[in-house]
């Protein structure tokens, strides 16, 4: 549209020179022939005539200077039309690809939301599943092992030492199918919100002396050097939930005890140097002289059922769940959960509870 307006314009354009040459003839003939009438002598005729002639050709090559201007400036415009018409086409076919985008994501999406309604219901029934199964396992499982133990124990009859053998395999192995078991519901309880916390007044050395006396005969049955430090000043009760943190060093010295070979040494320490800071705490500190982790493994440790391959070697069975759902625990408590490890030379696990919960 643009261009052909352009070229029909062009098309009508007059060469002003031409034009003022035809104004400047007409007019000098003119003259001539007024002067030739009024019957200007020669002298007096040309002197008259040279500056009206001078003036009317420098005003046609001003007129043809302005022109020549005015033919730039339009070339000018037009060639800016031009691009300005070829980014407008641009921008509309960018226009258009992005609203083809637009629908394309649009249609994503959907598609996303779908799946994910789709992932939900079965990270649902997953949970629902596990919390089932592992619910009805547990009282059988229960049932087992105290039949086991009344066995050990002769409450049903005597037993000779080979039987009493294999019983305390099949009650050990019931045992560690209740924590595999424990630690599914505990972590369908983590990933469905559902745990719920009794934050009550405890005594922490009371609670981990109790735990710790727990572990004295395993740890007797592997020789080793088991010890427990504790402040020399009393402590202030922490506002915790002695369940779940019984559960915590449980697992803490369980592993310690679990993943280190005869007569190494597995030390507890409870450590009072932080309660006077500003935001006090205890810290607890689990360290053995065991198989120690992997470097490769170490931001592993702490995933959901991630077992490091030489735990797995020297340990079959295990859920991988133990450090997971303790370091849930601990962060719930506003405490934090690390580990320093060296292969081949044991590992230190700390986590710290603090004096107040905000
Ligand atoms: P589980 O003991 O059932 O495998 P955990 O979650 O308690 O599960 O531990 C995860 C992994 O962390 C273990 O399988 C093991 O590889 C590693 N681990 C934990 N504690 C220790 C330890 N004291 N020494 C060496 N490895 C450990």
């Amino acid at each position: 549209m643009i261009e052909s307006a352009d070229s029909r314009l062009k098309n009508r354009e007059v060469n002003p020179l031409i034009f003022w040459g035809i104004i400047t003839v007409a007019l000098a003939v003119s003259l001539v022939l007024i002067l030739n009438a009024v019957g200007v002598s020669g002298g007096v005729y040309v002197l008259l005539l040279i500056p009206i002639v001078a003036y009317l050709a420098i005003m046609g090559f001003f007129l043809m200077y302005v022109s020549r201007l005015n033919k730039e400036r339009s070339k000018l415009l037009s060639g800016r039309i031009e691009v300005e018409q070829g980014r407008a086409e641009e921008f509309a076919r960018l226009n258009k690809e992005l609203s083809d985008y637009a629908k394309q994501l649009f249609d994503k999406d959907f598609e996303l939301t779908l799946a994910n309604k789709r992932l939900q219901s079965l990270e649902q029934a997953k949970s629902k599943f596990i919390s089932v199964t592992t619910h009805q396992l547990r009282t059988p499982l229960s049932a087992i092992k105290w039949t086991f133990h009344m066995l050990l124990k002769e409450n049903l009859g005597k037993v000779t030492s080979e039987q009493k053998d294999f019983l305390q395999k099949g009650y050990d192995s019931t045992q560690r199918m209740i924590a595999i078991v424990n630690d599914l519901l505990n972590v369908d309880f983590i990933e469905a919100d559902k745990s719920d916390y009794n934050f009550l007044p405890t005594k922490i050395v009371e609670l981990m002396e109790g735990v710790i006396f727990e572990f004295k005969i395993p740890a007797e049955s592997k020789k080793l050097d088991f010890k427990f430090i504790k402040p020399q000043n009393p402590l202030p009760d922490l506002k915790i939930d002695p369940v779940k943190i019984s559960m915590v060093l449980e697992n803490l010295i369980d592993n310690a005890i679990k993943y280190c070979p005869d007569k190494s040494k597995v030390t507890i320490y409870l450590k009072d140097d932080r309660i006077n800071t500003a935001d006090g705490s205890v810290e607890v500190v689990v360290a053995d002289t065991g198989i120690g982790i992997a470097s490769a493994d170490r931001d592993k440790i702490f995933h959901r059922f991630f077992r490091a391959p030489n735990a797995i070697k020297i340990k079959t069975d295990g859920s991988g769940l133990g450090l997971y759902i303790a370091k849930d625990i601990i962060e719930r408590h506003g405490g934090q959960m690390w580990f320093e490890s060296k292969e081949g030379a044991g590992s230190t696990f700390h986590f710290t509870l603090p004096l107040a919960r905000h």
